[in-house]
């Protein structure tokens, strides 16, 4: 029954389409392991609402469900249109007005925020609109004004995102919308908080400072997004706790052609430097208005599978499209067809040099001998969630039930791969009895059938009493409870 369950996890973008009745509950039930708040679109009270909603309705369904909170950050933006949205014409005038109170825009015009637009561009640059949807090139510069025309056919909606082709548009990582909006995000106890456009491993760090300040303690996602991110990969991906290849404006960034190389880059990072993986941005595009996504898009995140990331995320088709539960369902396909073609990572020669703490030579310990003698799970105990990312690097053949009864560390555990969190009372016992009554628990709920041979650690569970850094080999026996298992 193992062979079935999906290892790959799935992150939605929340917003209007998942606010109509039953869509939230639709997409959780559909597979949803963590849900994205983008703090670009939409006000405080809407993320708080929807926060609400997404806690009730895990609760309803029986599931653990992160939430990330995404900061805006540097990106400039066009601002609304009258009608919400245009369609543009290949060869039309179209112009960018830098002024905080433009008007609301038409086909001819639209404002951006940004004022210092008009500096940062010269004749002939081209512009990318929407993660590279629309493309303008840049005539003449008059006052607030910025002449363009357009070279590719396409609809623009509200508050797209700008970019200028080869970066250089951006600016510091953290603005103060954002240090606002860490402190909303703390006050609604979000696992994860993703830092936009980070440069280097100080934004990060400023991040987290700032969450903490704020009385938060979210995993720090570190987006990489632009040019200075890929030259400071190392030093960001030590400073976060989760990485994600946001490749709409890294695309943009850098050439649509490096991505496939630099997704595999950061994956592979991410994963031997023991963080969590995220790939992002129109991974089923095409079913924000269809009901099937095309075989390119299939293929993209199967590849994105078969590189290793941990998770795979949805955007607009989840946030704005007219098929939300559908994509999720086939996210969900398409990652369980991935996972039978996935080359499983045994080399425990690259380990020991990850190797910081005991538990987690316990963890690498556990891996060795889950792929080495044939067992159906690796069951660990944690407190925080650290042993079960540092087993999920492995990429092993057998699932990690990781069993915790801080809830906190059960919805971060959410977004790893190969990871099932399970809600587990173990303080105050003693091991033999933790073990017997987490085995009982993974039996009666169908997981582990009598005869199955398990792998059983407690890494960094310090509520047990007697045994921290263990490692047992498990048999369940015909009672439905864990015995120790002799021969091989
Ligand atoms: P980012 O660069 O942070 O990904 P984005 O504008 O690309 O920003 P996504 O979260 O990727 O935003 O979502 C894609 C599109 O879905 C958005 O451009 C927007 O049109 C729509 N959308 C997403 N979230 C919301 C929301 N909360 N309210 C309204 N529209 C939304
Ligand atoms: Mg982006
Ligand atoms: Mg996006």
């Amino acid at each position: 029954m193992s062979l079935a369950l999906r290892r790959t996890k799935i992150l939605a973008t929340l917003g209007p389409a998942t606010d109509a009745p039953g869509v939230l509950e639709g997409i959780l039930r559909a597979g949803v392991d963590v849900v994205r708040l983008n703090f670009s679109h939409g006000t405080p009270e809407q993320h708080a609402e929807r926060v609400r909603l997404i806690r009730e309705t895990a609760a309803a369904v029986g599931r653990e469900v992160g939430i990330l909170a995404d900061l805006q950050g540097p990106k400039i933006r066009i601002e609304k249109f009258a009608a919400g949205k245009v369609a543009l014409k290949a060869g039309q005038q179209f112009d960018l007005i830098a002024r905080a109170d433009a008007p609301a825009g038409d086909e001819t015009q639209v404002g951006v925020s940004y004022l210092g637009l008009v500096n940062d561009v010269v004749p002939g640059d081209t512009l990318l609109l929407d993660d590279g949807l629309v493309t303008l090139e840049v005539q003449a510069i008059e006052g607030e004004r910025i002449r363009t025309r357009v070279l590719t056919d396409g609809a623009l909606s509200n508050r797209k995102g700008l970019n200028k082709l080869g970066g250089g548009l951006s600016l510091g990582a953290l603005t103060d919308e954002d240090r606002t909006h860490i402190k909303v995000a703390a006050d609604l106890d979000v696992d994860f908080l993703a830092v936009s456009f980070c440069r280097t491993a100080a934004d990060i760090e400023e991040a987290r400072r700032l969450a903490h300040e704020a009385g938060g303690s979210p995993w720090l996602v570190a987006k990489i997004e632009r040019a200075e991110a890929i030259e400071n990969l190392i030093e960001i991906i030590e400073a976060s706790d989760v990485v994600m290849v946001a490749r709409g404006d890294l695309g943009v960034e850098i050439g649509d052609a490096e991505l496939p190389g630099l997704q595999k880059t950061i994956i592979r990072n991410a994963v031997e430097r023991n963080r969590i993986v995220i790939t992002a941005t129109q991974m089923l595009q095409s079913m924000v208005d269809n009901p099937i996504p095309t075989r390119a898009e299939v293929l993209d995140v199967a590849n994105a599978v078969i590189d290793g990331t941990d998770t795979v995320m949805l955007s607009a088709e989840t946030a704005a499209g007219q098929y939300p539960v559908r994509a999720v369902e086939a996210m969900v396909r398409i990652c369980l067809g991935a996972e039978r073609q996935f080359k499983r990572d045994t080399d425990f020669e690259a380990a020991p040099r990850n190797l910081e703490r005991a538990d987690q030579a316990i963890a690498m310990a556990a891996m060795f001998l889950a792929e080495h003698i044939n067992v159906r799970a690796i069951v660990a105990l944690t407190e925080s969630g650290g042993t079960a990312r540092f087993l999920s690097r492995f990429r092993s053949t057998a699932p990690v039930y990781a069993m915790t009864h801080e809830a906190p560390a059960r919805r971060r555990m959410a977004m790893m791969r190969d990871v099932f969190p399970i809600a587990f009372e173990s303080r105050g016992m003693r091991i033999r009895e933790a073990a017997r009554a987490a085995v009982g628990q993974l039996h009666q709920a169908g997981l582990l059938e009598v005869g199955d041979r398990l792998v059983f650690t407690n890494g960094d569970h310090m509520g047990l009493l007697g045994a921290t850094n263990t490692l047992r080999l498990l048999e369940v026996d015909e009672n439905g409870l864990a015995t120790t298992l002799g021969d091989l």
